[in-house]
């Protein structure tokens, strides 16, 4: 954008961009940002997207490396999906699902149960991940009272996890940097450790230590399980936590004891379901079937706002009685099944089959996991893991040692900020760079984005 010639005005765009970059740093909050830094330099403000691009109010594009935090499967502006909107606009945006139902919610909530694994058979609608996420651990809750189960109180949960940010999600979350501030809010929780190879909390390592996470694990339902409702877990991949890809066998074993100690499992695949590791929903790479499956983001094709939680006809049949009893599930939001969100989510669906995106995924997920081989040999690469189309290359100060750079140093925002440069949009995890392009993204600007990060990583880590 430049000045114009004749006046040395102002053009009304750039007018317009200036005035849009100080009205956000004037009257937004922006989440998990740092607003006193998000002050100094102008926002990127995005202005329009198309398949895996977004384009900000100068014109430029940029590949978008996050999928628009994890949500974006088929693209943006995906003509199915934009079409089947359009539709539902033309009949009705929204109309509560409080005594009564509306058309694509129901013929949603049919297609979610046939594509789950098979015992998942009730739908409960909610709007975002972490609202999921509380639905099934209030449902876990009084599933136990309404079966005559007392004292069973407390959630089994992993270092390292991440379930959302209200106080519910939070409770069961384990990263200390978002969660430890609000501890004297959440309620009691057994922490169990994270099946992080890399940095093994147990100072083993696999395969040689059996998977000795799972006897941790164990040791805390043999003691525990009575007083315990559920234990929550991230399938396959701890998101937030850093990109944490299970050694196999470890949700298996997960599931395993659960079950044999009477525990509830509530799966959250909000962040992996939807494709991104290569299978519709990740549970089903060890076979696993959870109580309860939460899902979100990819849900709508990365388009609106909606969630799911799916249960049981055990679960479902606990809070079945008469009025007067109170067993009815007292949980509810708003924007519940909202119509639109629900159009949404069938079109995303339908394409899954008419575009076979999961079969598509195959060979980008093989160039992905190639490349992460390779960029393990770098200096301050410390590990390179993935599944699917998920990737996470932890950068580390000292290779040898696994010394991490300083949480002060933001190392993983320097190489992003970098990346933006050159034209790819992407959020760090602390010092754990994140690659979760959209599932429709192409070979090339797969390679592309691939090729971006290899040259940021390298610029800023050897001081280039
Ligand atoms: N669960 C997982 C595994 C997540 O990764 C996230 C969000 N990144 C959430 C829950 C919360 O979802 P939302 O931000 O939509 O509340």
């Amino acid at each position: 954008m430049s000045l114009s010639r004749e006046t040395g005005e102002m053009s009304e765009t750039l007018k317009r961009n200036r005035y849009l970059e100080d009205a956000d740093r004037r009257y937004i909050w922006h989440p998990f940002t740092q607003m006193k830094e998000w002050q100094q330099e102008p926002p990127v403000i995005i202005s329009e997207g198309k398949g895996s691009f977004l384009k900000d109010i100068y014109g430029r594009w940029y590949i978008d490396g996050v999928s628009s935090l994890w949500v974006n499967v088929h693209g943006h502006r995906k003509r199915e999906i934009d079409e089947a909107i359009k539709a539902q606009l033309d009949r009705i945006a929204h109309c509560t699902l409080l005594g009564l139902a509306n058309v694509p919610s129901i013929e949603l909530a049919e297609k979610l149960v046939s594509i789950t694994p098979d015992r998942l058979t009730r739908v409960f609608y909610s709007d975002n991940g972490s609202t999921s996420v509380e639905v099934a651990l209030k449902m876990a809750f009084q599933y136990w009272r309404h079966t005559g189960v007392e004292g069973r109180n407390a959630f089994v949960c992993l270092n390292n996890a991440y379930h959302g940010d209200t106080i519910g999600a939070v409770s069961v979350g384990g990263i200390d940097i978002f969660h430890e501030a609000f501890r004297p809010l959440l309620f009691k929780t057994y922490r169990v450790p994270s099946p992080y190879c890399y940095r093994c909390e147990l100072g083993q390592s696999y395969p040689e230590c059996g998977l000795g996470c799972l006897e941790a694990l164990e040791e805390v339902l043999k003691r525990h399980s009575s007083e315990i409702a559920a234990l929550i877990i991230e399938p396959m991949v701890q998101g937030a936590g850093g990109m944490i890809v299970f050694p196999p066998g470890y949700l298996k074993g997960v599931r395993e004891l659960t079950s044999r100690y009477e525990v509830l499992m509530i799966a959250d695949e909000v962040a992996v379901g939807f494709g991104r590791t290569g299978k519709m929903f990740a549970c089903e790479h060890e076979e696993v079937v959870p109580d309860f499956l939460c899902l979100s983001k990819g849900i709508t094709g990365g388009y609106l706002p909606l969630a799911a939680t799916i249960t049981t006809d055990e679960v479902y049949g606990a809070f079945l009685g008469e009025f007067k009893e109170l067993k009815t599930f007292f949980h509810g939001h708003s924007y519940t099944g909202n119509p639109l969100a629900c159009a949404a989510a069938l079109a995303s669906l339908e394409l899954f089959e008419k575009e076979k995106t999961l079969e598509q995924v195959k060979s980008k997920a093989e160039i992905l996991r190639r490349w992460l081989l390779e960029i393990k040999e770098l200096e301050h690469v410390g590990d390179a893991r993935g599944i699917g189309l998920i990737g996470g290359v932890e950068l580390v100060k000292d290779k040898s040692t696994k010394e991490p750079y300083p949480f002060e140093e933001k190392i993983g925002y320097q190489v992003c900020f970098r990346a933006r440069d050159k034209g790819l949009l992407i959020r760090p995890l602390g010092n754990v760079i994140v690659i979760m392009p959209p599932l429709a993204i192409s070979e090339d600007n797969l390679r592309d984005m691939l090729q971006i990060i290899r040259e940021s990583i390298e610029e800023v880590t050897l001081n280039r």
